[in-house]
């Protein structure tokens, strides 16, 4: 399909619009963007490396696959969400806005396809995140919410009408029995958000945990913009010690292995030793002299130093591994820097 044609142009722009407030950002701060961009002077970036892309969406821009058995993904190859056929209805995972509609057009093409029922029953939240679950009142009033209860709580003073709070919720553990089939939810403590679940399918061989991990793709900006860092850098072991086969990230357009996983954790283990190292090398002395009572500069300007010196040797390995490695490893290093140093300590000095 031609990139110019109206689909693709309009699924491009929701997701653009959906993954990042930063061009509104950069616009009020007066940034770059204050200047209609161009595209011959905005900034070029690796490939994506063939690895990390999924099968092409359709003319309405979408793609829907199976997983396994009754078990099937939507994606709009930015976003992901799922769905299980059965006997009663159709249990979806997650609603993200920049699919849309197309939620119960890939479901009907499936439902279609098998002579089942198309009418989604349960509606299951990975965690409160508007970019998920934004998508959540289209399907009306008749249907079964669930989710974790502190993404209850936090839906509830949201007060968003695109995310009705869930009817049925939990706090660690959460079997859900639809139609003969059975997913298990469960909690295991902070990470992205407070909310954010693991759903589990025994009988599928299948993981989705959403906005921890993004199979073959580095994460978004500054950490997946998570919450809580040590809790999300802890989540893959958590992840690792269930059965699975199949993953389900939330995001891009591929599913992921176990593999994957493997390659992801090695990522971040690169990017915290990078930063151990960096904060015991690089020397703050010359930053702080050169901006005298201007300590916010020399912190700026040390931290950069900081960052440089961590992200610069992950990302020459990463690059043509990970996609994306060269735009956004330096925000995430910035965000794991500032965690083992706030969060862990490391690297505190105490005054003589
Ligand atoms: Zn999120």
């Amino acid at each position: 399909m031609s990139p110019n044609s109206a689909p693709n142009r309009r699924s491009f722009l929701a997701r653009s619009a959906a993954i990042a407030a930063v061009p509104a950002v950069a616009t009020l701060a007066g940034g770059a963007l204050a200047e209609p961009a161009s595209a011959d002077t905005l900034p070029d970036y690796a490939p994506i490396p063939p690895s990390a892309l999924g099968p092409a969406v359709n003319a309405q821009g979408y793609f829907v696959g199976r997983v396994e058995k009754n078990l099937y993904w939507v994606t709009d190859s930015a976003y992901q969400a799922a769905f299980l056929t059965t006997r009663e209805g159709v249990v979806l995972f997650d609603a993200p806005p920049s699919i849309g509609h197309n939620l119960q057009r890939a479901i009907d093409q499936i439902a279609a396809e098998n002579g089942v029922s198309n009418k989604v029953t349960h509606l299951v939240y990975s965690h409160h995140h508007a970019d998920h679950i934004g998508g959540s009142s289209l399907f009306g009033t008749d249907v079964v919410r669930i989710g974790q209860v502190q993404a209850r709580q936090l839906l509830a003073s949201e007060n968003d009408p695109a995310r009705p709070v869930p009817d049925v919720t939990f706090k660690t553990k959460h079997t859900l029995n639809v139609g003969g089939e059975r997913v298990n939810l469960a909690w295991h403590g902070t990470n992205h958000t407070p909310d954010n679940s693991y759903i589990h399918f025994p009988d599928h061989d299948t993981l989705m945990l959403v906005d921890i991990f993004l199979p073959r793709w580095v994460p978004f900006d500054s950490f997946n913009l998570n919450e809580d860092v040590p809790g999300s850098i802890a989540a893959p072991d958590t992840a690792m010690a269930y059965p699975w086969k199949h993953f389900i990230g939330g995001h891009m357009g591929r599913l992921g292995t176990r593999a994957d996983m493997v390659l992801y954790q090695q990522y971040v283990n690169d990017i915290i030793d990078g930063v151990k190292k960096a904060l015991a090398t690089v020397d703050p002395t010359p930053f702080f002299a050169k901006y005298g009572n201007n300590v916010w500069a020399a912190a700026q300007q040390y931290l950069a130093a900081v960052v440089a010196y961590a992200s610069g040797p992950v990302i020459k390995k990463y690059l043509g591994v990970l996609a994306a490695a060269d735009v956004y490893t330096a925000s995430t290093t910035f965000a794991i820097l500032e965690s083992i140093r706030l969060d862990l300590g490391f690297g505190s000095q105490v005054h003589p």
